[in-house]
């Protein structure tokens, strides 16, 4: 049974995914600086890697056709082949050659055996019966295939694959040109950091831990401060915000009831839905567009807003900035050794800590006071646990599924 504008983590994720489109803009960067950015079009191998078949071990090289199957054969060592300097005669009957890891195989060769398998002898050498054809021979095209994708379009590029595309000669690659996300603080109770608390006051957290988030992803920010609830400024900054950014991500202000302009003012420049998410925490949120730019209006409590983020914003991020597919957000079951009161239809995310217990298995806890505000329990935490809506009460020792905050948060 849905209630208008209550949406499940899901419908939510899938609304705002649907509604999405990748930025077109791309540029050539050196390889160095296309770590974190998103690749624009498949990198097909202009080679084959790796180039020739070559041995995988220091041994002999030889022919396993001419080998005794029942017993020893004794062989004799016709040259050397050393990684970058093949051996370029052929092997014939009854021959072997030295061969070193990564050199190419000599022709006529089809297997290597281990010199810790062998005795060797002045120029002989001999064989032990058993060694299988192929055997430690890394074949031509085994990595990658000349003229096949080595890499596709929509990875985000890491550590390996700046190594996959220098083993291929790519000094430069097309990527995607970086999202640009502006963002900002609602809400006349709160302070920007650098002077004091007046009554009632709290300091600007929010938008240092967007800073952080959006930081790590390596998106473009434009970062618009602290914005009272002030209709001039307000607008203002929304429009400033919609016209130099593909995204404006806003905290506060969102919930049933605030008495604020910023519902008002996203009403007003664009067209906004305003949901009820069956999440905790983090249940107001508003999607939509204003002028050009996606808005994303995160609820204001300090931990909704990274959960929020997390749960729901981050694929919508990624989307836009054409990774594909998106990346997996593994879960995996580990006990609980706190008990957690669950309310039904709801997915939550109470703030976890795996541990590793005396036993050597790991464990999970509830990390702290589990309030939508408490940012330490966040800070304690390394994983969220997942209780999906037709979870119950979890008791103490029960399976439950968990998330590792893996490298963003
Ligand atoms: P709101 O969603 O505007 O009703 O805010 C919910 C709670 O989050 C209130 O207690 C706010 O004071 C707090 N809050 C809102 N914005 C921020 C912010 N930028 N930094 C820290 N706390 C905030
Ligand atoms: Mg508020």
């Amino acid at each position: 049974m849905s209630r208008p504008n209550t949406l499940t983590v899901a419908q939510a994720r899938q609304t705002i995914l649907e509604a999405l489109q990748p930025v077109a803009g791309w540029e050539a960067v050196p390889i160095r600086n296309a770590l974190d950015r998103v690749l624009l079009r498949d990198v097909n191998a202009p080679f084959d890697v790796p180039a020739h078949d070559n041995s995988a071990m220091d041994g002999y090289a030889l022919r396993a056709g001419e080998l005794d199957p029942g017993s020893p054969t004794t062989l004799t060592v016709v040259g050397t082949a050393l990684a970058g300097k093949p051996f370029t005669g052929t092997i014939g009957s009854k021959q072997a050659v030295r061969i070193m890891t990564g050199a190419v195989m000599p022709h006529g060769a089809d297997t290597v055996v281990a010199q810790e398998q062998v005795r060797a002898h002045e120029a002989m050498v001999e064989v032990p019966a058993g060694v299988k054809r192929g055997h430690n021979v890394r074949h031509a095209g085994e990595d990658l295939t000349c003229g096949k994708p080595a890499l596709e379009a929509g990875k985000r590029l890491g550590p390996t694959e700046l190594g996959l595309l220098a083993s291929l000669g790519y000094a430069e690659v097309a990527v995607r040109r970086r999202l640009r996300v502006a963002f900002f603080s609602t809400g006349d109770e709160i302070a920007t950091i650098g002077r004091p608390l007046g009554p009632g006051e709290v300091y600007d957290s929010n938008r240092y831990t967007l800073f952080g988030l959006l930081t790590r992803l390596g998106i473009e920010l434009v970062d618009m401060g602290v914005v009272r609830d002030d209709p001039i400024l307000l607008e203002q900054t929304f429009r400033d915000a919609a016209a130099e950014a593909d995204v404006v991500l806003t905290s506060g202000g969102v919930s049933v009831g605030e008495a604020d302009f910023v519902k008002a003012m996203m009403t007003k420049l664009g067209q906004v839905n305003f949901w009820k998410i069956d999440i905790k925490p983090g249940r107001p949120m508003a999607f939509g567009r204003i002028g050009n730019a996606w808005l994303f209006g995160l609820p204001g409590n300090p931990v909704a807003v990274m959960v929020t983020f997390y749960q729901i914003v981050l694929d919508a991020l990624h989307k836009l900035a054409g990774v594909s597919p998106l990346p997996a957000q593994p879960t995996f079951a580990v006990p609980c050794v706190d008990a957690i009161r669950k309310s039904p239809r709801r997915r939550e995310f109470p703030r976890g800590r795996l541990f590793q217990a005396e036993d050597g298995a790991w464990r999970v806890r509830l990390a702290g006071n589990q309030g939508s505000g408490i940012l330490s329990s966040m800070s304690a935490a390394n994983c969220f646990i997942v209780l999906t809506e037709d979870r119950d009460d979890v008791a103490a020792g029960d399976l439950v599924e968990v998330q590792v905050m893996a490298g963003l948060i």
